[in-house]
């Protein structure tokens, strides 16, 4: 996406500003991804994130975030749905929650009285979470076209963005921003290489519970920006939006301690 802020400084204070002000600038309508969630002007497209950089030293996550505060006890996450969503978009949020419940032990449950949940909500502001349990309130916004525009973006098309979105909200980051990516993909267009939507996260003390570079993962982007660097019969599945990739489900698992 067309970023303006290259100074990292710059961009960390108008990240401040965006959390504040819930979002700080509008949608680049002109991208040609099909996968909306590339398309925000939001850290790595689609994440706002909390109140620490995931990219400064003592990064804690390379795939998966490790602080064990930022998950969600017993994998529990309790939610609202506040955004304006049409039947065929609220089925599509169902599919995505059975997908969790039928793969995982991760539960959303409709909240009743928990201090920390997701609310779902539909601004005109594209897709995207924060990464991990944030404390309180934090939302989960899932763009959708209330009339029938094919211009604009909508995160209720198919399944697997809400997954990407829930994903982040668990405590993921993006495939194609872990430490080993540059085996694997280079960024095409070098004016985004250093741009926070695909810099490289530097090595930490997380873990990507043992999962090879996964081309299919959810969380990876697709070729618009990204070139795959070995030809493999998966790499065509980059960026798909269908789902969970095995791997997915392995990591959301491991993270959970579902198989304990
Ligand atoms: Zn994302």
């Amino acid at each position: 996406m067309e970023k303006s802020q290259s100074k990292p400084s710059l961009f960390l204070l108008l990240v401040i500003l965006g959390i504040t002000l819930g979002h700080f600038k509008p949608m680049d309508l002109n991208k040609k991804s099909h996968n909306p969630e590339e398309r925000g002007n939001y850290f790595e497209g689609d994440i706002v994130l909390p109140d620490w950089n995931p990219r400064s030293n003592g990064i804690n996550m390379r795939n998966g975030v490790l602080d064990l505060n930022r998950r969600w006890p017993g994998g529990v996450v309790p939610y609202e749905i506040n955004g304006i969503f049409l039947p065929n978009h609220m089925k599509i949020i169902e599919d995505a929650f059975k997908e969790f419940h039928t793969r995982t032990c991760v539960r959303f449950k409709p909240r009743t009285t928990e201090k920390d949940y997701i609310s779902i909500e539909s601004e005109n502001s594209g897709c995207w979470s924060k990464i991990g349990r944030v404390g309180g309130r934090q939302e989960v916004n899932l763009q959708v076209n209330l009339e029938v525009n094919l211009e604009k973006p909508d995160c209720l098309y198919k399944v697997g963005v809400p997954i990407h979105e829930l994903m982040h909200a668990l405590g993921f980051c993006h495939e194609h921003s872990r430490p080993d990516r540059d085996l694997y993909v280079i960024v095409k267009n070098k004016t985004q290489i250093n741009t926070p939507d695909y810099v490289k996260l530097g090595p930490g003390v997380s873990t990507d519970f043992g999962e090879k570079y996964d081309y299919t993962s959810v969380m990876h982007y697709t070729g618009d920006f990204l070139i795959a660097l070995i030809d493999t019969p998966d790499v065509k599945n980059m960026g798909q939006v269908d789902g969970f990739s095995a791997a997915d489900v392995r990591k959301i698992n491991a993270m959970y301690n579902c198989n304990a």
